[in-house]
Protein backbone atom coordinates (compact mmCIF):
# COMPACT_ATOMS: atom_id res chain seq x y z
CA UNK A 1 0.00 0.00 0.00
CA UNK A 2 1.54 3.33 -1.09
CA UNK A 3 2.24 5.47 2.15
CA UNK A 4 0.31 9.09 3.14
CA UNK A 5 1.67 12.16 1.95
CA UNK A 6 3.98 14.12 4.72
CA UNK A 7 3.98 17.20 6.20
CA UNK A 8 5.27 18.99 9.06
CA UNK A 9 2.25 20.72 10.53
CA UNK A 10 -1.46 19.53 9.81
CA UNK A 11 -4.17 22.41 10.94
CA UNK A 12 -7.68 20.90 11.71
CA UNK A 13 -10.29 23.98 11.30
CA UNK A 14 -10.06 27.37 9.75
CA UNK A 15 -11.45 29.34 12.00
CA UNK A 16 -10.45 31.98 13.96
CA UNK A 17 -7.61 29.82 15.87
CA UNK A 18 -7.09 27.80 12.87
CA UNK A 19 -6.03 30.38 10.36
CA UNK A 20 -4.47 32.76 13.08
CA UNK A 21 -1.65 30.26 13.72
CA UNK A 22 -1.57 29.42 9.74
CA UNK A 23 -1.12 32.99 9.15
CA UNK A 24 2.06 33.05 11.90
CA UNK A 25 3.67 29.66 10.06
CA UNK A 26 3.18 31.75 7.10
CA UNK A 27 4.81 34.40 8.70
CA UNK A 28 7.77 32.46 10.13
CA UNK A 29 8.65 31.05 6.59
CA UNK A 30 6.83 27.56 6.67
CA UNK A 31 5.73 28.36 2.73
CA UNK A 32 6.29 25.01 1.02
CA UNK A 33 3.44 22.39 -0.01
CA UNK A 34 4.80 20.43 1.92
CA UNK A 35 5.17 22.35 4.79
CA UNK A 36 1.49 22.85 6.35
CA UNK A 37 -2.12 21.96 5.32
CA UNK A 38 -5.33 23.25 6.36
CA UNK A 39 -8.11 20.90 6.57
CA UNK A 40 -11.71 21.99 7.08
CA UNK A 41 -15.06 20.14 7.12
CA UNK A 42 -17.21 23.52 6.29
CA UNK A 43 -18.30 24.21 2.63
CA UNK A 44 -16.92 27.58 2.96
CA UNK A 45 -14.83 30.27 4.83
CA UNK A 46 -16.25 31.51 7.70
CA UNK A 47 -15.45 29.09 11.29
CA UNK A 48 -18.29 28.26 13.08
CA UNK A 49 -19.68 31.75 11.99
CA UNK A 50 -20.87 30.67 8.60
CA UNK A 51 -23.06 28.50 10.49
CA UNK A 52 -24.96 31.55 12.89
CA UNK A 53 -28.38 32.49 12.32
CA UNK A 54 -28.84 35.44 9.96
CA UNK A 55 -30.09 37.84 12.57
CA UNK A 56 -27.12 38.10 14.22
CA UNK A 57 -24.76 41.51 13.96
CA UNK A 58 -21.59 42.14 14.50
CA UNK A 59 -21.82 43.86 18.24
CA UNK A 60 -24.73 42.11 18.97
CA UNK A 61 -22.80 39.32 20.70
CA UNK A 62 -19.82 40.28 22.08
CA UNK A 63 -16.45 41.94 20.19
CA UNK A 64 -15.60 39.78 17.37
CA UNK A 65 -11.47 41.11 17.15
CA UNK A 66 -9.51 41.24 13.79
CA UNK A 67 -7.38 37.98 12.51
CA UNK A 68 -3.38 39.09 12.98
CA UNK A 69 -2.55 40.63 9.57
CA UNK A 70 -6.36 41.95 8.68
CA UNK A 71 -5.02 45.46 9.12
CA UNK A 72 -2.45 44.39 6.31
CA UNK A 73 -5.51 43.96 3.72
CA UNK A 74 -7.03 46.74 5.15
CA UNK A 75 -10.20 44.62 6.58
CA UNK A 76 -11.65 45.15 10.33
CA UNK A 77 -14.45 44.04 12.04
CA UNK A 78 -14.85 47.51 13.82
CA UNK A 79 -15.33 49.38 10.48
CA UNK A 80 -17.96 46.47 9.18
CA UNK A 81 -21.80 46.90 7.82
CA UNK A 82 -23.75 46.21 11.31
CA UNK A 83 -26.32 45.54 8.66
CA UNK A 84 -25.18 42.91 7.54
CA UNK A 85 -25.82 39.20 9.00
CA UNK A 86 -22.40 38.67 11.05
CA UNK A 87 -22.26 35.24 9.23
CA UNK A 88 -22.18 36.90 5.88
CA UNK A 89 -19.51 39.66 6.97
CA UNK A 90 -16.88 37.25 8.82
CA UNK A 91 -16.97 34.58 5.94
CA UNK A 92 -16.12 37.10 3.49
CA UNK A 93 -13.39 38.33 5.66
CA UNK A 94 -12.07 35.49 6.47
CA UNK A 95 -11.93 34.23 2.85
CA UNK A 96 -9.94 36.98 1.75
CA UNK A 97 -8.19 36.59 4.38
CA UNK A 98 -7.58 32.85 3.83
CA UNK A 99 -6.77 34.45 -0.30
CA UNK A 100 -4.54 37.11 0.42
CA UNK A 101 -2.39 34.47 2.80
CA UNK A 102 -2.54 31.95 0.58
CA UNK A 103 -3.42 29.75 3.02
CA UNK A 104 -4.74 26.70 0.93
CA UNK A 105 -7.37 25.16 3.01
CA UNK A 106 -9.21 22.12 1.94
CA UNK A 107 -12.06 21.69 2.37
CA UNK A 108 -14.79 20.55 2.67
CA UNK A 109 -12.36 17.76 4.62
CA UNK A 110 -13.59 16.16 7.78
CA UNK A 111 -10.51 14.05 10.23
CA UNK A 112 -12.32 11.27 11.60
CA UNK A 113 -9.50 10.34 13.19
CA UNK A 114 -5.62 11.25 14.74
CA UNK A 115 -3.10 7.90 15.35
CA UNK A 116 0.07 7.72 16.48
CA UNK A 117 2.05 6.40 13.37
CA UNK A 118 5.53 6.00 14.75
CA UNK A 119 7.19 8.90 15.81
CA UNK A 120 4.68 10.85 13.63
CA UNK A 121 0.83 11.22 13.50
CA UNK A 122 -1.49 9.61 11.06
CA UNK A 123 -4.43 12.28 10.29
CA UNK A 124 -7.15 10.23 8.35
CA UNK A 125 -10.04 12.00 6.99
CA UNK A 126 -12.50 11.92 4.29
CA UNK A 127 -14.19 14.57 1.79
CA UNK A 128 -17.75 15.77 2.14
CA UNK A 129 -18.24 17.31 -1.67
CA UNK A 130 -21.40 16.31 -2.31
CA UNK A 131 -21.68 13.38 -4.69
CA UNK A 132 -24.07 13.40 -7.39
CA UNK A 133 -25.99 10.82 -6.55
CA UNK A 134 -28.54 11.01 -8.64
CA UNK A 135 -26.89 12.06 -11.61
CA UNK A 136 -24.36 8.65 -11.17
CA UNK A 137 -27.21 6.29 -10.65
CA UNK A 138 -28.92 7.74 -13.85
CA UNK A 139 -25.89 6.80 -15.34
CA UNK A 140 -25.64 3.35 -14.39
CA UNK A 141 -29.53 3.11 -15.14
CA UNK A 142 -30.07 2.46 -11.79
CA UNK A 143 -33.30 4.78 -11.69
CA UNK A 144 -36.38 3.58 -12.69
CA UNK A 145 -35.14 0.01 -13.53
CA UNK A 146 -34.37 -0.86 -9.34
CA UNK A 147 -37.03 1.52 -7.72
CA UNK A 148 -39.95 -0.92 -9.11
CA UNK A 149 -38.05 -3.65 -6.62
CA UNK A 150 -37.41 -1.12 -3.70
CA UNK A 151 -34.19 -2.41 -3.73
CA UNK A 152 -32.06 0.52 -2.38
CA UNK A 153 -29.05 2.00 -4.50
CA UNK A 154 -25.99 2.14 -3.12
CA UNK A 155 -24.88 5.04 -1.83
CA UNK A 156 -21.47 6.17 -3.52
CA UNK A 157 -18.41 6.08 -1.68
CA UNK A 158 -16.98 8.83 0.53
CA UNK A 159 -13.05 9.36 -0.77
CA UNK A 160 -10.89 9.07 2.14
CA UNK A 161 -7.40 9.78 2.64
CA UNK A 162 -4.50 10.08 4.82
CA UNK A 163 -1.78 11.95 5.81
CA UNK A 164 1.56 11.85 7.83
CA UNK A 165 2.60 14.73 10.52
CA UNK A 166 5.00 15.89 12.44
CA UNK A 167 3.04 18.04 14.36
CA UNK A 168 -1.20 18.44 14.67
CA UNK A 169 -2.80 22.04 15.38
CA UNK A 170 -6.40 20.99 16.65
CA UNK A 171 -8.33 24.14 16.18
CA UNK A 172 -11.71 22.45 15.71
CA UNK A 173 -14.06 24.86 18.22
CA UNK A 174 -16.74 24.22 19.56
CA UNK A 175 -19.74 24.36 16.92
CA UNK A 176 -19.60 20.80 16.04
CA UNK A 177 -20.29 19.42 19.83
CA UNK A 178 -23.60 20.48 21.61
CA UNK A 179 -24.34 20.47 25.38
CA UNK A 180 -27.46 19.70 26.51
CA UNK A 181 -28.31 19.00 30.06
CA UNK A 182 -31.06 15.79 30.93
CA UNK A 183 -33.79 16.79 32.52
CA UNK A 184 -36.57 13.89 33.00
CA UNK A 185 -39.59 13.58 30.50
CA UNK A 186 -37.01 15.03 28.23
CA UNK A 187 -37.92 11.85 25.60
CA UNK A 188 -41.45 12.15 26.04
CA UNK A 189 -41.51 15.63 24.90
CA UNK A 190 -44.17 16.29 22.12
CA UNK A 191 -42.47 19.69 21.25
CA UNK A 192 -39.49 20.58 19.65
CA UNK A 193 -35.91 20.49 21.32
CA UNK A 194 -34.19 23.57 19.38
CA UNK A 195 -30.13 23.56 20.25
CA UNK A 196 -28.57 27.12 19.45
CA UNK A 197 -26.93 25.15 17.04
CA UNK A 198 -30.09 24.62 15.38
CA UNK A 199 -31.47 28.44 15.44
CA UNK A 200 -32.05 29.53 12.13
CA UNK A 201 -34.61 32.73 12.33
CA UNK A 202 -37.13 33.74 14.79
CA UNK A 203 -39.72 33.59 11.99
CA UNK A 204 -40.16 29.46 12.61
CA UNK A 205 -41.02 30.10 16.31
CA UNK A 206 -44.31 31.80 14.82
CA UNK A 207 -47.32 31.44 17.34
CA UNK A 208 -45.85 28.86 19.23
CA UNK A 209 -45.25 28.75 22.85
CA UNK A 210 -41.65 28.62 23.61
CA UNK A 211 -38.83 28.10 26.56
CA UNK A 212 -35.70 29.19 26.61
CA UNK A 213 -32.93 27.79 28.52
CA UNK A 214 -29.81 29.36 29.28
CA UNK A 215 -28.03 32.13 31.18
CA UNK A 216 -25.72 33.86 28.44
CA UNK A 217 -25.88 36.30 25.27
CA UNK A 218 -27.53 33.29 23.10
CA UNK A 219 -30.18 33.04 25.00
CA UNK A 220 -31.16 36.53 25.80
CA UNK A 221 -30.55 37.14 21.93
CA UNK A 222 -33.46 34.31 21.29
CA UNK A 223 -35.85 36.15 24.20
CA UNK A 224 -35.21 39.61 22.82
CA UNK A 225 -36.05 38.26 19.12
CA UNK A 226 -39.20 36.09 20.04
CA UNK A 227 -40.71 38.51 21.77
CA UNK A 228 -42.74 39.89 18.95
CA UNK A 229 -43.38 36.64 17.21
CA UNK A 230 -44.32 33.97 20.13
CA UNK A 231 -47.39 32.82 21.18
CA UNK A 232 -45.57 32.71 24.86
CA UNK A 233 -42.05 33.15 25.99
CA UNK A 234 -40.71 31.47 29.04
CA UNK A 235 -36.87 32.29 30.20
CA UNK A 236 -35.18 30.11 32.70
CA UNK A 237 -31.71 29.75 33.87
CA UNK A 238 -29.45 26.99 35.68
CA UNK A 239 -28.18 30.19 37.87
CA UNK A 240 -29.31 33.51 39.07
CA UNK A 241 -28.35 35.82 36.23
CA UNK A 242 -24.97 37.78 36.83
CA UNK A 243 -25.95 41.69 35.74
CA UNK A 244 -23.06 44.24 35.15
CA UNK A 245 -23.77 47.43 35.67
CA UNK A 246 -22.04 48.38 32.81
CA UNK A 247 -23.19 48.32 28.81
CA UNK A 248 -19.67 46.13 28.09
CA UNK A 249 -18.17 43.38 29.01
CA UNK A 250 -15.52 44.27 31.79
CA UNK A 251 -11.80 43.61 30.96
CA UNK A 252 -11.09 42.54 34.60
CA UNK A 253 -14.22 40.46 34.89
CA UNK A 254 -13.37 38.73 31.84
CA UNK A 255 -9.50 38.14 32.60
CA UNK A 256 -10.48 36.62 35.77
CA UNK A 257 -12.61 34.28 33.51
CA UNK A 258 -9.63 33.38 31.27
CA UNK A 259 -7.18 32.60 34.29
CA UNK A 260 -10.22 29.95 35.51
CA UNK A 261 -10.16 28.66 32.15
CA UNK A 262 -6.08 28.63 32.15
CA UNK A 263 -5.85 26.88 35.31
CA UNK A 264 -8.88 24.15 34.07
CA UNK A 265 -7.00 23.68 30.93
CA UNK A 266 -3.57 23.32 32.96
CA UNK A 267 -4.67 20.81 35.66
CA UNK A 268 -6.44 19.00 32.80
CA UNK A 269 -10.11 19.25 34.09
CA UNK A 270 -13.44 20.03 32.59
CA UNK A 271 -13.56 23.70 31.42
CA UNK A 272 -16.24 25.76 33.27
CA UNK A 273 -18.68 27.53 31.42
CA UNK A 274 -17.23 30.94 30.28
CA UNK A 275 -20.38 33.05 30.93
CA UNK A 276 -20.56 32.01 34.48
CA UNK A 277 -17.27 33.87 34.93
CA UNK A 278 -18.24 37.04 33.12
CA UNK A 279 -21.32 37.86 33.95
CA UNK A 280 -23.79 39.62 31.61
CA UNK A 281 -23.25 42.89 30.29
CA UNK A 282 -26.20 45.39 30.83
CA UNK A 283 -26.31 47.01 27.07
CA UNK A 284 -29.38 49.38 26.58
CA UNK A 285 -31.36 47.34 24.90
CA UNK A 286 -31.33 44.59 27.39
CA UNK A 287 -31.60 47.02 30.00
CA UNK A 288 -34.89 48.04 28.49
CA UNK A 289 -35.49 44.30 28.34
CA UNK A 290 -35.24 43.99 31.71
CA UNK A 291 -37.43 46.85 32.75
CA UNK A 292 -40.39 45.67 30.91
CA UNK A 293 -40.49 42.02 32.59
CA UNK A 294 -39.14 39.90 29.29
CA UNK A 295 -35.62 38.83 30.75
CA UNK A 296 -36.63 37.90 34.24
CA UNK A 297 -35.22 34.78 34.28
CA UNK A 298 -37.08 32.09 36.21
CA UNK A 299 -35.20 28.89 38.14
CA UNK A 300 -34.53 25.98 36.05
CA UNK A 301 -37.77 23.76 36.12
CA UNK A 302 -37.64 20.14 37.17
CA UNK A 303 -38.82 17.90 34.94
CA UNK A 304 -40.56 17.86 31.46
CA UNK A 305 -43.82 16.45 30.56
CA UNK A 306 -45.50 16.36 27.12
CA UNK A 307 -46.38 19.73 26.34
CA UNK A 308 -44.77 21.65 29.49
CA UNK A 309 -42.33 22.41 31.38
CA UNK A 310 -42.92 21.82 35.30
CA UNK A 311 -41.30 23.46 38.35
CA UNK A 312 -41.60 21.23 41.70
CA UNK A 313 -40.67 22.19 45.54
CA UNK A 314 -41.34 25.68 46.63
CA UNK A 315 -41.16 27.15 43.21
CA UNK A 316 -44.39 25.30 41.94
CA UNK A 317 -46.20 26.03 38.53
CA UNK A 318 -46.25 24.98 34.94
CA UNK A 319 -45.53 26.84 31.29
CA UNK A 320 -46.91 25.36 27.93
CA UNK A 321 -44.43 24.59 26.20
CA UNK A 322 -44.33 23.55 22.17
CA UNK A 323 -40.40 24.68 21.26
CA UNK A 324 -37.75 24.02 24.29
CA UNK A 325 -34.82 25.99 22.83
CA UNK A 326 -31.30 24.61 24.69
CA UNK A 327 -28.90 27.80 24.78
CA UNK A 328 -26.66 25.73 27.12
CA UNK A 329 -23.55 25.86 24.93
CA UNK A 330 -21.10 23.64 23.42
CA UNK A 331 -18.47 21.62 24.14
CA UNK A 332 -15.07 21.28 22.87
CA UNK A 333 -14.87 19.03 19.80
CA UNK A 334 -12.28 16.15 19.96
CA UNK A 335 -13.74 13.57 19.14
CA UNK A 336 -11.41 12.45 16.57
CA UNK A 337 -8.51 12.87 18.71
CA UNK A 338 -9.85 10.04 21.10
CA UNK A 339 -6.78 7.02 19.65
CA UNK A 340 -4.48 9.31 21.09
CA UNK A 341 -6.14 8.96 24.54
CA UNK A 342 -5.24 12.64 25.69
CA UNK A 343 -7.94 13.06 27.54
CA UNK A 344 -7.76 13.00 31.72
CA UNK A 345 -9.52 11.36 33.73
CA UNK A 346 -10.29 14.30 35.38
CA UNK A 347 -12.52 14.96 32.02
CA UNK A 348 -10.30 17.88 30.33
CA UNK A 349 -7.09 17.64 28.30
CA UNK A 350 -3.96 19.29 30.32
CA UNK A 351 -3.20 21.80 28.01
CA UNK A 352 -0.19 24.99 28.78
CA UNK A 353 0.55 27.71 26.54
CA UNK A 354 -1.67 26.17 23.79
CA UNK A 355 0.85 23.03 23.66
CA UNK A 356 -0.98 19.09 25.24
CA UNK A 357 1.15 18.13 28.06
CA UNK A 358 1.11 14.67 27.06
CA UNK A 359 1.92 14.62 23.37
CA UNK A 360 5.06 17.60 22.43
CA UNK A 361 3.52 16.87 18.59
CA UNK A 362 -0.12 18.46 19.74
CA UNK A 363 -1.28 21.81 20.02
CA UNK A 364 -5.00 23.00 21.15
CA UNK A 365 -5.64 26.04 19.58
CA UNK A 366 -8.45 27.80 20.82
CA UNK A 367 -8.89 25.61 23.71
CA UNK A 368 -9.86 26.74 27.24
CA UNK A 369 -8.30 30.25 27.90
CA UNK A 370 -8.21 31.02 24.10
CA UNK A 371 -12.14 30.22 23.49
CA UNK A 372 -12.95 33.67 22.31
CA UNK A 373 -11.62 35.88 19.41
CA UNK A 374 -9.08 37.33 20.97
CA UNK A 375 -7.90 34.18 22.64
CA UNK A 376 -7.79 32.80 19.60
CA UNK A 377 -5.49 35.36 18.19
CA UNK A 378 -2.97 35.16 20.82
CA UNK A 379 -3.12 31.31 20.34
CA UNK A 380 -1.46 31.70 16.79
CA UNK A 381 1.99 33.48 17.71
CA UNK A 382 2.45 31.24 20.61
CA UNK A 383 1.70 27.93 18.95
CA UNK A 384 3.65 28.44 15.73
CA UNK A 385 6.65 30.04 17.76
CA UNK A 386 6.75 26.53 19.92
CA UNK A 387 6.62 24.72 16.79
CA UNK A 388 8.76 26.70 14.87
CA UNK A 389 11.38 25.65 17.68
CA UNK A 390 11.04 21.96 16.99
CA UNK A 391 10.77 21.73 13.29
P1 LIG B 1 -14.51 27.80 15.10
O1 LIG B 1 -14.81 29.13 14.56
O2 LIG B 1 -15.63 26.95 15.57
O3 LIG B 1 -13.73 27.01 13.95
C1 LIG B 1 -13.50 25.63 14.03
C2 LIG B 1 -13.39 25.09 12.62
O4 LIG B 1 -13.01 23.71 12.72
C3 LIG B 1 -14.70 25.12 11.85
O5 LIG B 1 -14.53 25.78 10.62
C4 LIG B 1 -15.08 23.63 11.66
O6 LIG B 1 -15.65 23.39 10.39
C5 LIG B 1 -13.72 22.96 11.77
N1 LIG B 1 -13.80 21.58 12.26
C6 LIG B 1 -14.35 21.13 13.42
N2 LIG B 1 -14.19 19.80 13.54
C7 LIG B 1 -13.54 19.39 12.42
C8 LIG B 1 -13.09 18.12 11.95
N3 LIG B 1 -13.26 16.98 12.65
N4 LIG B 1 -12.48 18.06 10.73
C9 LIG B 1 -12.28 19.18 10.00
N5 LIG B 1 -12.69 20.42 10.42
C10 LIG B 1 -13.29 20.52 11.60
N6 LIG B 1 -16.34 35.12 20.66
C11 LIG B 1 -16.04 36.43 20.62
O7 LIG B 1 -14.88 36.80 20.90
N7 LIG B 1 -16.99 37.37 20.28
C12 LIG B 1 -18.27 37.03 20.00
O8 LIG B 1 -19.10 37.87 19.69
C13 LIG B 1 -18.64 35.65 20.06
N8 LIG B 1 -19.90 35.25 19.80
C14 LIG B 1 -20.20 33.93 19.87
C15 LIG B 1 -21.52 33.53 19.61
C16 LIG B 1 -21.86 32.19 19.69
C17 LIG B 1 -23.28 31.75 19.43
C18 LIG B 1 -20.87 31.22 20.03
C19 LIG B 1 -21.21 29.75 20.11
C20 LIG B 1 -19.57 31.61 20.28
C21 LIG B 1 -19.21 32.98 20.21
N9 LIG B 1 -17.92 33.40 20.48
C22 LIG B 1 -17.61 34.72 20.40
C23 LIG B 1 -16.86 32.47 20.73
C24 LIG B 1 -16.19 32.34 19.36
O9 LIG B 1 -17.00 31.56 18.50
C25 LIG B 1 -14.87 31.73 19.42
O10 LIG B 1 -14.08 32.36 20.33
C26 LIG B 1 -14.08 31.75 18.11
O11 LIG B 1 -14.76 32.26 17.00
C27 LIG B 1 -13.84 30.31 17.88
O12 LIG B 1 -12.85 30.18 16.91
P2 LIG B 1 -12.25 28.78 16.68
O13 LIG B 1 -11.34 28.93 15.52
O14 LIG B 1 -11.70 28.22 17.92
O15 LIG B 1 -13.48 27.82 16.31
Amino acid sequence: MQSPERVKVVVIGAGQAGLSVAYYLRRFELVAEQDFVMLDRAPGAGGAWQHRWSSLRLGTAHRVNDLPGMAEIGLSFDTADRNLPAKEVVADYYGRFEEHFDLRVRRPMNVRSVSNQGVDLLVSFEDLTPQPLEEEQKARGLFGRRRKTFEAAPAPAVPRFELQTQFLVNATGTWGSPFVPYYPGMADFHGRHVHTSDYTEAADFRDKHVVVVGGGTSAIGFMLELEEVAAGLTWVSRRPIDWLDRQELDLEGASAAVARQDEAARSGRALPSVVSGTGVPRSRRIAAGIERGLLVARPMFDRIEADRVVWDGDEGGMARADVIIWATGFRPDLRHLSPLKLREKTGGVTVGQGAAWNDPRIFLAGYGPQASTIGANRAGRMIARQIMAMI
